[in-house]
């Protein structure tokens, strides 16, 4: 595990299909990041297990989690709940190791205002066209939910401002080699 004088969050978002899940495998891997796992009420897409992927939980026990304060941030997006557990990250956090969080813009926003010391990365794709083209090779999503993504997307995109970094996700070892890079600096 990598080891910080003091640990910190380091966030990556960008839309859905940009390469997210692919990058952070890679950073993991390579500089032996430990990944917080969310907590969502989407159902399980095929291969997902709870506790590895996800908290898959139910709108009854993520809505007693929200009122337990149990949430770093929380989000709806996609038309489901997605948070982070405060649990998860004060784990590495109070060991003075840094955690990854793969969030959307909006619990991001909620992260970068909150006390922890925070780098945020905003993968950006090629194109709206490319990723398209990403999420229906993806074929994890029904064309209905693709195009509802893509609209979010457009959203989420304007939301690059805010982030420390922002990395065109052309090739995906570039990118990492990027990351890597900057948070080494
Ligand atoms: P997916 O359903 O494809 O796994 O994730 C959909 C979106 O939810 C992605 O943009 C992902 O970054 C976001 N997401 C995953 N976990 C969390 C979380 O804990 N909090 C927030 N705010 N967003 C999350």
């Amino acid at each position: 595990m990598k080891q910080k004088s003091k640990g910190r969050i380091i966030i990556v978002s960008g839309p859905s299909g940009v390469g997210k899940g692919t990058v952070i495998k890679k950073l993991i891997k390579l500089k032996e990041y430990a990944l917080s796992i969310s907590a969502t009420t989407r159902i399980p897409r095929e291969g997902e297990k709870h506790g590895k992927d996800y908290f898959f939980l139910s709108n009854i026990d993520f809505e007693e989690k929200i009122r337990s304060q149990a949430f770093l941030e929380w989000a709806q997006v996609h038309e489901h709940y997605y948070g982070t557990l405060k649990s998860e990250v004060n784990r590495y956090i109070s060991k003075g190791e840094d955690i990854l969080l793969e969030i959307d813009v909006q619990g991001a926003r909620i992260v970068m205002e909150s006390d922890y010391p925070v780098t945020s990365i905003f993968l950006i794709p090629p194109s709206l066209t490319v990723l398209r083209e990403r999420l229906i090779k993806r074929s994890t999503d029904s064309l209905e939910v693709i195009e509802k993504r893509l609209k979010i997307a457009e959203i989420e995109l304007k939301e690059q401002r805010h982030y420390t970094h922002c990395i065109q996700n052309d090739k995906i070892d570039d990118s990492v080699r990027s990351i890597i890079k900057l948070l080494n600096n």
